[in-house]
């Protein structure tokens, strides 16, 4: 059997961290297996749809580099992929479903099923939805009713006195008492639509799916969807239903807990790989120790097997902590043209007022940019930090108050004269790598007999500005040994004031 999974989003919203884990997971098991990863816009509720979450959804995935065989854009034998381009098919298995005596034209209006409602709530009646009152409407009657254009909906006749089962991978056996599913439900809305219900089980069947993985939010939606495979005579596919995604409060995860959008993620300075690294481990577990995964090591490992059936807690440090590892992971070159973009938009370039916000680099700029990114690498968490950690390289830094120069157990005399010793060592260490650099250093204060501390904190903070910045001596060889002399003169004149 060729397995074939898919992802089925509703493009009502933005994609969030609980739907790339689901098309993950669906991706990673068509991969283990050699089957087919289908993706499938369920559209049917037009209300809440809106073009630009079908945008964020291909933009989404384009920048995870998570690719399907089959979908609305790349096509293949069941297209087409979007619910609403198929409105016909449903309507057509919605009317055999009442032929065969399996669903039934429903003319209650809108208002009759808001009065039932309003008034088992007043009863404080268990009872809940439709009160299935057009069910035992002779079926000649009811068609007729249809045919003369009577509005009506179609509605599953759920067998009564039964009991569903199914085996859920993860989950095992789950039973459910038909008496207790959702009501006869609304399979053809009056208008010709299908919904949610009809058109997944019609389009899973027709595109021969094997397995459903999707969140444990849409478990109690499954007996309904086992009995409508029923009443069509169809074998249903494997379910397996995922863990949820919880934040660290225990609550599925929200706004509340942080960002939840693909995108405010990828604003945030994410790489992919960390997010799809971090996002495969959230409900399962492979090799015990190993963090590192790339796709396709993942995809080798990925079984339903090791899937747990515990919710998923997302841990943002955990996530944070995978991003420092694949930007270390990269090369000076692809690291600044991953961070180059979010320091252009942070005016990194232009002259530090805001109205430099998206100034492009100079060529030369370009270059002191890429070759700064050892400096930074090691301790780059986000790609946005870029920025905010380089801008002394590529403007004057205001020039410290006199306090941050001074070493502890030392006055400003001493700084002034640990900051002219310093002076001599500048153009010798711009023009060393950081081996030569420090020899150059330890062999001065040793001889002047001044820690090393001592003789490099006034120094950095006449480079870089500040008493923490990125590494000394790569700053020098950035900045050149005149860039560099320019800035300890201007700090030694303001010491000296
Ligand atoms: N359209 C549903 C969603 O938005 C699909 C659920 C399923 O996978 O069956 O999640
Ligand atoms: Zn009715």
């Amino acid at each position: 059997m060729t397995i074939r999974d898919r992802y089925a989003p509703s493009p009502t919203g933005l994609q969030h961290i609980g739907g790339i884990r689901t098309a993950l997971f669906n991706y990673l098991f068509a991969r283990s297996k050699g089957g087919a990863f289908i993706l499938r816009l369920e559209d049917t509720d037009r209300t809440r749809y809106d073009e630009s979450f079908v945008k964020n959804l291909y933009d989404t995935f384009s920048w995870l580099g998570i690719h399907w065989d089959e979908g609305p854009d790349s096509g293949g034998p069941a297209a087409p992929y979007v619910q609403s381009e198929r409105f016909e098919l449903y309507k057509k298995y919605a009317r055999e479903l009442v032929e065969h005596g399996k669903a039934y034209y429903c003319f209650c209006s809108a208002e009759r099923l808001d009065r039932i409602r309003a008034e088992r709530e007043a009863a404080h009646s268990s009872e809940a939805g439709y009160d299935r009152h057009c069910r035992d409407i002779p079926p000649a009657e009811a068609a007729a009713r249809s045919q003369a254009g009577e509005p009506c909906t179609i509605r599953l006749k759920i067998p009564l006195g039964e009991t569903t089962r199914f085996r859920d991978q993860l989950l095992g056996d789950i039973e459910w008492k038909n008496d207790d599913v959702s009501p006869d439900p609304v399979l053809l809305k009056s208008d010709g639509f299908p919904t949610y219900h009809l058109a997944n089980i019609v389009d899973d069947h027709l595109m021969e799916i094997t397995h459903v993985l999707r969140a444990q939010e849409w478990l109690s939606s499954t007996p309904m969807h086992v009995i409508l495979y029923k009443a069509f005579g169809w074998e249903h596919p494997v379910f397996c239903h995922l863990p949820m995604v919880m934040g660290q409060d225990g609550k599925k995860l929200s706004k509340r807990h942080g960002a939840t959008s693909i995108d405010e993620f990828r604003r945030q300075g994410y790489l992919p790989e960390a997010l799809l690294n971090y996002v495969a481990l959230l409900g399962a577990s492979y090799e015990e120790g190993k963090e590192i995964y790339t796709l396709d090591e993942l995809a080798r490992r990925f079984s339903l097997d090791k899937l747990n059936k515990a919710p998923a807690i997302f841990d943002y440090k955990k996530l944070e902590w995978y991003n420092g590892q694949y930007i270390r992971m990269k090369s000076d070159d692809e690291l600044a043209a991953l961070a180059l973009p979010y320091s252009i938009t942070a005016g990194l370039f232009g002259d530090g007022t805001s109205g430099s916000t998206g100034t492009e680099p100079s060529a030369e700029q370009r270059n002191t940019f890429t070759a700064a990114m050892p400096l930074i690498k090691e301790r780059l968490v986000f790609l946005h930090e870029a920025a905010e950690k380089l801008r002394y390289l590529f403007s004057e830094p205001a020039i410290p108050a006199a306090a941050e120069f001074i070493p502890k157990k030392a006055d400003l005399s001493q700084a002034i004269n640990l900051l002219k010793q310093g002076r001599e060592l500048v153009q010798p260490m711009a023009e060393s790598n950081d081996e030569d650099a420090e020899a150059i250093i330890k062999a001065a204060a040793e001889a002047a007999g001044v820690k090393l501390g001592d003789l490099m904190m006034p120094l950095r903070v006449a480079i870089t500005g500040a008493r923490v910045s990125p590494p000394l001596f790569g700053s020098l060889r950035i900045l050149g040994a005149k860039r560099a002399l320019g800035r300890v003169d201007a700090a030694l004149r303001a010491l000296q004031e």
